[in-house]
């Protein structure tokens, strides 16, 4: 009986760990997708990774519609994800690693729990686990490369108000606290593993003058939390969901995070647009990685 819990211990160690071991037989910059290519991933060799999880456009009638939850795609994040890599390349002669699910949010939603993701479809599960499989290979190559990282995850809102939305997991409600009780939700946040023993404190963090924030805005893209708009007050936001909770630092580990959420008519809906966002974004990202540590200082 002991031997064949060892067989089957064994057994499953070696399903599961090369999901979670960086593989250095991927070329930065060169797609890999999943076999039914509904998940792509484009390794990167710098230590960021983005993931988009709602942009998809593929309707396999393989896969029935989801009936419950939010169906609603965010319309070409795909394309900004792929716009975001064009622009490291260009600028930094680098990449990001970035995750895109090219099924369309009816069929699959990979920022939710397996469950409410695939609703009962054997086809949609597997490719949950593909592109959740494909995050942590890139955390694990990040890990592996540089000691810690940086994770965003991509998305789209409809909100009236043309700002960026970044989310910490901190609701709206506790953004409007003063600094001084903002502080105090550290370990609450996404952003844990980042913020701890650094300078300045955890709320300029989010939302002083080196807050991703107010990086982004004076780059000419409003954004909440940052110095000009510290919180949304009454407007909708969008305070992180599934993917930030799994893949930011709230629960531990080196790599911090946080959902970043575009308005369609100023960042998404057109090529000249999101052109002119991603080459605001490798020069935002890459000061703040390089501000707050995450890459070293001779990059
Ligand atoms: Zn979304």
């Amino acid at each position: 009986m002991d031997r064949v819990w060892i067989v089957l211990w064994l057994g499953l160690f070696f399903a599961v760990s090369p999901l979670i071991v960086a593989d250095d037989t991927l070329v930065a910059g060169r797609s890999v997708f999943d076999e039914n290519r509904y998940i792509e991933y484009i390794p990167g060799d710098l230590p960021l990774i983005i993931s988009a999880p709602h942009g998809g456009r593929l309707k396999p009638a393989s896969i029935p519609d989801r009936k419950k939850g939010v169906l609603l795609a965010d319309g070409a994040t795909d394309l900004l994800a792929m716009e975001i890599v064009t622009a490291f390349q260009q600028q930094m002669g680098k990449t990001p690693h970035v995750i895109i699910c090219h099924l369309k949010r009816l069929k699959l939603d990979c920022n939710r729990e397996i469950e409410e993701a695939a609703q009962g479809s054997g086809e949609a599960e597997l490719a949950w686990r593909e592109f959740h499989g494909f995050i942590e290979q890139a955390r694990a190559t990040v890990i592996k490369n540089n000691g810690a990282g940086l994770y965003i995850d991509l998305h789209g809102h409809g909100h009236p108000e043309l700002r960026l939305e970044l989310g910490y997991l901190l609701s709206k409600k506790q953004l409007q606290g003063s600094d001084q009780e903002v502080n105090r939700l550290e370990n609450r946040s996404s952003m844990r593993e980042l913020s701890e023993g650094r300078k300045i404190s955890f709320a300029e963090l989010l939302r002083g003058d080196l807050s991703f924030g107010a990086l982004m805005q004076k780059r000419g893209f409003p954004s909440v939390p940052s110095p000009k708009f510290p919180h949304a007050g009454e407007a909708k936001y969008f305070n992180g969901g599934y993917n930030t909770r799994r893949y930011g630092s709230r629960d531990g580990g080196v790599i911090s995070g946080f959902q970043l959420e575009c308005p369609g008519k100023s960042v998404r809906n057109s090529k000249k647009n999101r052109q002119a966002f991603a080459k605001a974004f490798v020069a935002a990202v890459m000061e703040y990685m390089k501000s707050h540590q995450v890459l070293g200082q001779e990059e």
